[in-house]
């Protein structure tokens, strides 16, 4: 028997706020413990939450990027459990009348596009963290209260390789949304995995089991393709599944169970009565429009169509929004798109990688723990865009050899001088005067009568030769193109 895996995945995203969901706490990480709590956060009694707008903001706009439904009216609920790093006994979250549903993610995976929908995108809050030491245990409410943003799919995925790549496109329009940082490292994204099999083609699903609290994709892929291979060697060797939720070991690489159907919480859940319904305004939504961007993917199709660009090309500028602004601002300027596509791939950010790497390596000989600094950005490139633009122009007019034109390009990358300027002074620009090139190409034909025979007789690569001859009789400054069809007009003469 073929089997197939179902698989479901379960988001949580912390949302890019200033300030926490209830309380004015920053919302931030990497601070000591507990040094940004307030009596709010820490659930104490009698204190009263006051929604976050902004994260409101963010979770709307979430849904609209994965083409959600927002339905008039949303509600936040009460989910009752006793856990240390939950200090109210409860997690403030929405539950029957979510902010955001009905929606999908589309993706390319292996060379298909797919679509996973999602169930619902809903806001609640973020817990505390515990620490286990050899004797005690820990906890620090910095993290409680930050607005946690759950992101749930249909069970529409079928491989371990698929949910990596769900996960990473979903990741992308987090991240270029301005909804989150998605920084991993940070824990700002942990995901719980569903997943059962079936015989291959049935339309029943299996039982559901769920592996919680997973923080790397690379860690989700592994589990899954762990767990997919136990389910079907149980259901192989006569056993049956159930229901359950199991839980990941990095070191050992398998999954084991934590708690069974039987012991499932119940969350008693009913509606918060501190907090009012949310009934977002036509207006209000309105004004929301207009910070939600164009998705990594269309932008990708748009600029393979608009543009011509090969879908590689237009790959780099998908997960790339700054490389692609400023590959569009500067197209209109040249005549092939392709050919600035190009340079801004190959060599502005081969040029940017190599001044990070220096940068990383200024930073860490002052100080060895210094945390790394940032890519640099393109505000902060020593040439204006339209020197670019210039320096195509110098290839697309044959002014320049393309090595010659890669010596410009680092020079104006280190100094911010124009391309045009460089050229002159460095006297790089290509001879491709017909007159002067006829003259060297004579020159070379009279010094090497026998390689001239060679080709009137039939042997092609003694044209290479006599080329070659020019071109260093020119210094290399010969344009190749010109000097090759001269001399082929020559030879045949
Ligand atoms: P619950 O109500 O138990 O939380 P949901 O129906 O809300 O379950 O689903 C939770 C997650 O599990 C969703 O991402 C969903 O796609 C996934 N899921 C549900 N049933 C299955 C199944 N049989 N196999 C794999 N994933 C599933
Ligand atoms: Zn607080
Ligand atoms: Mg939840």
């Amino acid at each position: 028997m073929e089997y197939e895996a179902v698989i479901g995945l379960e988001t949580h995203v912390q949302l890019k706020t200033r300030s926490k969901m209830w309380c004015a706490c920053p919302n931030r990480f990497g601070e000591p413990p507990n040094t940004l709590v307030c009596p709010i956060c820490l659930g104490l009694p009698g204190v009263l939450p006051v929604p976050n707008e902004e994260a409101i903001r963010l979770t709307l706009l979430t849904g609209m990027l994965l083409h959600c439904e927002l339905p008039p009216l949303a509600r936040f609920d009460r989910k009752s459990y006793f856990y240390p790093d939950v200090p109210k006994n409860y997690q403030i979250t929405q539950y029957e009348l979510p902010s955001t549903r009905n929606g999908y993610v589309e993706f390319e995976f292996q060379n298909q596009l797919h679509r996973v929908r999602i169930k619902r995108a809903h806001l609640e809050e973020d817990v505390g963290k515990s620490f286990h030491f050899e004797r005690h245990s820990g906890l620090d409410f910095n993290r409680a209260g930050v607005p946690l943003l759950e992101i749930v799919s249909e069970p529409d995925i079928t491989s371990a390789d698929m949910a990596y790549a769900y996960l990473t496109a979903l990741k992308e329009i987090l991240v270029q949304g301005g909804i989150s940082d998605c920084d991993m490292e940070k824990g700002m994204v942990r995901c719980d995995v569903n997943v059962s099999i079936r015989p291959k083609g049935s339309d029943r699903l299996g039982a559901k089991i769920e592996i919680k609290n997973m923080n790397s994709f690379s860690g989700v892929r592994r589990a899954l393709e762990y767990e997919i291979g136990r389910q079907i060697a149980v259901l192989q060797s006569g056993g049956t599944l159930t229901q359950s939720t199991r839980r990941w070991d990095e070191l050992t690489g398998t999954t084991e169970e934590m708690r069974s159907k039987e012991e499932a919480h119940d969350y008693r859940y009913f509606p918060d009565p501190d907090l009012l319904p949310l009934a977002p305004e036509p207006v209000w939504l309105e004004s929301l429009r207009s910070r939600r961007i164009e998705l990594p993917l269309d932008r990708k199709r748009r600029l393979m169509q608009q543009y011509g660009l090969p879908a590689q090309d237009a790959e780099v500028f998908k997960s790339d929004p700054a490389l692609a602004q400023y590959f569009e601002a500067l197209a209109p300027n040249v005549r092939t798109p392709k050919l600035l596509a190009n340079w801004i791939i190959n060599n502005l950010r081969a040029q940017l990688a190599e001044l990070h790497s220096q940068q990383i390596a200024a930073a860490q000989a002052t100080d060895p723990d210094a945390p790394a600094p940032p890519p640099p950005s393109l505000d902060s490139l020593r040439f204006p865009p339209d020197a670019l633009a210039e320096l195509i122009e110098l290839v697309e007019n044959r002014t320049l050899s393309s090595s010659a034109a890669q010596a410009v390009f680092a020079e104006m990358f280190a100094t911010g001088r124009r391309p045009r300027e460089i050229v002159e002074e460095k006297g790089l620009a290509q001879v491709s005067d017909p007159a002067q090139l006829e003259q060297l190409c004579e020159q070379v034909l009279a010094a090497h009568p026998g390689p001239a025979e060679d080709y009137r007789r039939g042997k092609a690569a003694a044209l290479n030769f006599l080329k070659g001859q020019v071109m260093k009789l020119s210094r290399g400054k010969a344009n190749p193109v010109l000097v090759g069809e001269i001399l082929e007009r020559k030879l045949r003469a």
